[in-house]
């Protein structure tokens, strides 16, 4: 029988990697909500509607209709890709730049609903796995499986570091560091929906995990 996988946790945990290779895994659906949030980041820098690290909040809220997500299948990577208003934005939402001001756009509560609302028309049938901040808490409470996603610091900033050296970015170890723990500042704090580990969510603590060890872990909750 399908269920509701939701998984959430902290910023660079490997949640999306692994969220990915378990739908992979159960031939379910696979949701990056974390995209979504991002796309409309990528909105917000496009339209200048931040100034001096403040976002527009009005300006934004009038746009929001303006704005079109949705996810296509990518057949040479094999994934989906996020598209804004049908241009393909997979590679722009993955700069520091993006996730600079991600956590600050997803702290309005239009933006959330917003997108809280497609993501559950999304998910109305079973089958389907879906990552980010509040999927056990708010998008899917009642979701079969919940996990909590968590990583020390310093192998969650070292991790998404060798991802953007990899695709070329300038950028220090410090910068991502001081980004991963100021994403999490702001996700845990924020008035609507906090990032929280709900209490029927299993911990899974990547630190010393390797993928393989990860997936392993994931299908097996999957298939209890
Ligand atoms: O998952 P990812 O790190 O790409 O998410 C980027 C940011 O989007 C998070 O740091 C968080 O601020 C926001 N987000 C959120 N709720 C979600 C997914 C992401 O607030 N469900």
């Amino acid at each position: 029988k399908k269920i509701t996988i939701a998984i959430d946790g902290h910023s660079s945990t490997g949640k999306s990697t692994a969220a990915k290779q378990l739908a992979k895994k159960l031939n379910y659906i696979y949701v990056d909500t974390g995209a979504m949030y991002r796309a409309v980041s990528y909105f917000v820098l496009q339209n200048r509607l931040i100034e001096n690290g403040q976002v527009k909040e009005n300006e934004l809220t009038d746009h929001l209709e303006d704005i079109k997500i949705r996810f296509e299948n990518n057949p040479d990577s094999k994934n989906a890709d996020v598209y804004l208003n049908n241009v393909n934005i997979e590679k722009e939402i993955r700069t520091l730049e993006v996730s600079n001001i991600v956590s600050r756009v997803a702290e309005i509560s239009a933006v959330r609903k917003k997108l809280v609302q497609q993501q559950q028309a999304m998910g109305v049938e079973k089958g389907i796995v879906m990552d980010g901040r509040d999927i056990g808490s708010v998008v899917f409470p009642d979701a079969e499986l919940k996990v909590f996603m968590t990583a020390a610091p310093e192998v969650r900033a070292t991790r998404r570091y060798d991802e953007l050296i990899e695709r070329g970015d300038d950028i220090t170890f410090d910068e991502v560091l001081k980004n991963v723990l100021e994403r999490d500042r702001i996700d845990s704090s924020r008035e609507d929906s906090p990032l929280i580990q709900t209490e029927d969510a299993l911990l899974l603590d990547t630190s010393k995990m390797s993928r393989e060890a990860q997936l392993e872990q994931l299908e097996q909750w999957a298939r209890e």
